[in-house]
Order: structure tokens, then C-alpha cells, then sequence
């Protein structure tokens, strides 16, 4: 893995993570939102091709995303009565999806996300936000 890209999928990370939290803004398993707030991954992010999959993202606190390594139902079964059965398996069949990402690839996503992140400030009320 070359340093561009390590650069650019550091700040994916860091773009996903505002994201999951000013579209959530809570953590999705217990309702905490005064703690430290990640993005949990649903299915691993050693996952490629649902590693930027926003439906394979929602805010976590660092508590419930450290206990879905080991008890990952909770996490399921919020987002099957999120989402439903469908959306699970539609998830789950991207998952297996062989997925290697080309740095225009990611620069690309790079600039989707950010349009998103503003998108979801635009819309949200001013003082929910993420910056509280
Ligand atoms: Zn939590």
C-alpha cells in the first residue's frame, strides 16, 4: 500500500466518520450521543468493496463498536428494523464482492463524500450538528 493512498483512505475514514454522526447523530445501538462517537462497520471493513457503503456505516459509540467484534447481532438487528431482511442481503452480496480501489477511484469517492457530508449539514438544524 503506497503513502496517496494511505493518505486518501485516512481521510475517507475521517469523512465517513462526520458523516455517520451528522446523519445518526446518536449511537445507533444503545441511543448514547455523549460519549465518543465512531463509525461502526457493519460487515468488517476489511471488506473493501462495503467499506465505503453507506449502508454498511452508522454512528457507534466507541463501546458498541469495540462489542460488535464479539456480539455483532445487536448491530444486525437494529439495521434489519432499520433497513429490513432485503437491504440486509442486498449488503451482504455486495460484501462478497472481490473490490480493490484505484486511486482515481478514491478520489473520486473523496469528493462524493464531501459533497454528501455538506449536503446533510445543509439539512440538518443549525445546533445539531456534529460540532456540539
Ligand atoms: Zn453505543
Amino acid at each position: 500500500m503506497n503513502n496517496e493512498r494511505k493518505k486518501i483512505e485516512k481521510r475517507l475514514d475521517k469523512l465517513l466518520r462526520q458523516i455517520v454522526i451528522e446523519r445518526d447523530k446518536r449511537c445507533v445501538t444503545c441511543g448514547s450521543d455523549s460519549v465518543i462517537l465512531q463509525c461502526g462497520h457493519l460487515i468488517t471493513r476489511n471488506c473493501k468493496s462495503v467499506k465505503y457503503d453507506l449502508f454498511n456505516v452508522a454512528c457507534q459509540c466507541r463501546n458498541c463498536n469495540f462489542k460488535h467484534e464479539y456480539y455483532p447481532q445487536h448491530y444486525f438487528n437494529w439495521f434489519v428494523k432499520k433497513y429490513g431482511e432485503e437491504e440486509l442481503e442486498r449488503l451482504t452480496q455486495r460484501s462478497n464482492q472481490i473490490k480493490k480501489y484505484s486511486i482515481s477511484e478514491l478520489e473520486t469517492l473523496e469528493i462524493v463524500l464531501t459533497e454528501l457530508l455538506k449536503l446533510f449539514f445543509l439539512t440538518t438544524e443549525p445546533g445539531k450538528g456534529v460540532n456540539k
